[in-house]
Order: structure tokens, then C-alpha cells, then sequence
């Protein structure tokens, strides 16, 4: 090995003599040899076999070391199903004629990049189930599915939950993963958590006769007409009541209306359960969402800001700042509303026996009675 020969050559001459030289002689004593790190030597042979053919060789001749291996380097990630390494090693080397190291090393990462965007993505397949036509011995039939991952997975998602259940209880998994599809697929999966409003009722208020709630001034509801009621935002109205004649207490249970925005609806619906004007017994379910300080005047929607109105009451209040015509609604410290009728009038609340089922006043009663 003549080293000074060596230090002499560049580019694809040094691969070449590098590759010649490694004929004869371990990289380890090549590398003793010309006084480098063994890693150079593997390095330059392995940028050497990608210029493995006369095209190649020829093609890379005036190009630095460093653009050689800045092309191997790129072609190394090449994923073209059409193109093979030599025709885009080809096309890099062309194209980094008369650039630097630098620049030729980002337009072979372009080049690559390029012929990797187009590899034609395979066709959507279908998704497909069969079902054996006829039970086995045992009553079981076979069902065989064929899912794209991502449905699959989606689907194993959302199964999991009630999986980990069963599987704790006992089952395998893919007996848990049958029995959650099952479920899953014939609607007897068990519900998730759901926010109920809960009516009891008592049969002397007359509020439960066939089905119907009625309301204080004697207008009976229909409970499927409650779905779109402001009071169907809580998700779930479950109304208990007595039966007058029989002393039976019984419950039914009534998906209506998922929340809108809601949980702030349902706190103001049940903190009086009616309109919170003192001279009325407008039922939750037929009330609006009052801003104390109007939303125009930069009233938050926030619950201390808010309380709940009748159509009425609501069209009555005294909105604007100064107007004294039908008095105002307002919250004291504790929270609790009441109606100045004019600003130095004393607040008066609502007193209707309704709100006694409302939160404020059980809350009012709890911190009043310690024996609670
Ligand atoms: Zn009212």
C-alpha cells in the first residue's frame, strides 16, 4: 500500500484503491496501515459498494468524497418501488455537478424525497365478514372478519372498557372481545354514566296522573314531550311518584335531550326548580336563563350571573340600569335571588313549597339543622 499514493487520490478513486486494498487486509490492519480509525475505513467501504458499476463509477468521477457519500446517503433511504438505487444514484450525481458538498447533499435528499412521494399507495380495500351458514355440533357458528387496521383498532377501543371487565370476572380474551361485540352489536352494552334529574313527587300534589306531569296551574305534560323542554338538557328525567290509591311508589326513567351547555343549565333548572320571581310557579322546564347583568350590558354567562326566569318575568325585568318599571332581579350574598320591586325596596324571594325541592333550600336547611 503506498500511502503517499493514497493521500493523493480522491473521490471515487480513493473508494476504489480503498476497496482494492481491502482485498488483501482486514479493515482493522488497513486502518494501521494508513494511520486512520478503523470506523473511516469502514465507512469508505461502505460508501464504496454503492458505486459498484462502470455507469456509476464513471458518473461519479470530479465529484468530491464528500458528495459521494452525501449520495449514498440519500440513496440509502430510497423506497421507490420503481426506481432502482443505481438510476437515482445516477440521477443525484448528474444533478450535483458543479455544487458543493453541502448543496449536493440537499439536492440528492430532494431527489430521494421525490421518487419516495411517488410510490402509488395500494387501493382501499374492503372491509368483509363471514358468517358459517349453518351451526356446528356444539351450536356455534364461525365468524371470520377482515378489518382495516384502523377500524379494528378504533373498534378494540372502544370494546376495551367492558373487555377488562369481563376479563376480570374471569373470561379469556377473546372471550371478553365476543361477548363485548355481542353486546356492543345487540344494544346491551351497559350505559355509561349518564346525569339524571330525579322528580319525586307526591301523589297530593297532583303533579303524576297517567304519565303526565302536571304543573302547578293544572296543565298536564305528556313526559315524551318533555324531550326539547329547557329541562331536558339534564339528560335523563327520572320521575318518582306514589300512587294515590294503591300507596305504590314507582319511577320511570326517561332519556330526553342531551346536555347543551349544560351543566350550568341544570344547576340553575334545580336551585329552585321554578321561576325564581316571587309571585310565580312557572315550572323549570318553561323557564329561560336570565343574565342578572344583561349580557349586553357585559354580563358573564356564568351561574352567579344567571338565574332562572319565566318568559314572563324574564320580559318583565327591569334590564336596563335606572329603570324602575316592574322591579329587578338580583342575587344577594349568599347567592339567593330575589326581587327589589324598586332599587331601595327590600328583596323579596321566592316561597313556592316547589323550591323546597330545589338545592338552595336543601342546602339552606342542611346548614341550618346540624342533626343533618
Ligand atoms: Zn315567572
Amino acid at each position: 500500500m503506498n500511502i503517499l499514493k493514497l493521500y493523493a487520490l480522491s473521490g471515487i478513486d480513493l473508494l476504489l484503491e480503498i476497496l482494492d486494498a481491502l482485498r488483501t487486509r482486514t479493515p482493522d490492519q488497513l486502518a494501521a496501515e494508513v494511520g486512520v480509525a478503523r470506523k473511516d475505513i469502514t465507512q469508505l467501504r461502505w460508501v464504496a459498494r454503492f458505486y459498484d458499476t462502470d455507469d456509476v463509477r464513471s458518473a461519479a468521477r470530479g465529484h468530491y468524497l464528500g458528495t459521494l457519500t452525501a449520495c449514498a446517503v440519500a440513496v440509502r433511504n430510497l423506497k421507490s418501488p420503481t426506481k432502482s438505487r443505481e438510476q437515482v444514484l445516477l440521477e443525484c450525481l448528474e444533478a450535483a455537478r458543479g455544487l458543493t458538498v453541502e448543496q449536493a447533499r440537499a439536492k440528492a435528499n430532494d431527489i430521494v424525497g421525490v421518487h419516495n412521494e411517488e410510490i402509488p399507495q395500494p387501493p382501499p380495500r374492503r372491509q368483509r365478514v363471514h358468517t358459517q351458514q349453518a351451526a356446528d355440533p356444539l351450536g356455534q357458528r364461525r365468524l371470520i372478519g377482515t378489518f382495516n387496521d384502523d377500524s379494528l383498532t378504533r373498534m378494540e377501543k372502544a370494546l376495551t372498557p367492558r373487555m377488562e371487565e369481563l376479563m376480570r370476572e374471569g373470561c379469556t380474551r377473546s372471550e371478553a372481545l365476543a361477548t363485548a361485540m355481542e353486546e356492543a352489536v345487540t344494544g346491551t352494552l351497559t350505559p355509561a354514566y349518564q346525569p339524571a334529574l330525579f322528580l319525586p313527587l307526591r301523589a297530593s300534589e297532583g303533579y303524576f296522573k297517567d304519565g303526565k306531569i302536571y304543573t302547578t296551574d293544572g296543565a298536564g305534560i305528556p313526559l315524551s314531550e318533555l324531550d326539547g323542554a329547557e329541562i331536558g338538557d339534564t339528560g335523563w328525567v327520572i320521575v318518582a311518584a306514589q300512587d294515590p290509591d294503591t300507596g305504590e311508589i314507582g319511577a320511570e326513567a326517561l332519556p330526553i335531550q342531551r346536555f347543551a351547555d349544560t351543566a350550568q343549565r341544570l344547576v340553575l333548572a334545580t336551585e329552585t326548580m321554578i321561576c325564581t320571581h316571587p309571585d310565580c310557579d312557572q315550572p323549570a322546564w318553561r323557564c329561560q336563563f336570565h343574565h342578572i347583568v344583561a349580557f349586553s350590558h357585559g354580563g358573564a354567562t356564568e351561574t352567579p350571573n344567571m338565574l332562572l326566569l319565566c318568559k314572563v318575568h324574564n320580559g318583565r325585568n327591569d334590564d336596563t340600569p335606572g329603570r324602575t318599571k316592574n322591579g329587578r332581579m338580583v342575587r344577594d350574598d349568599a347567592g339567593t335571588p330575589l326581587h327589589h320591586a324598586t332599587p331601595s325596596a327590600p328583596g323579596r324571594r321566592q316561597n313556592h313549597r316547589v323550591t323546597w325541592k330545589g338545592w338552595r333550600r336543601e342546602m339552606e336547611q342542611f346548614l341550618g339543622d346540624p342533626t343533618l
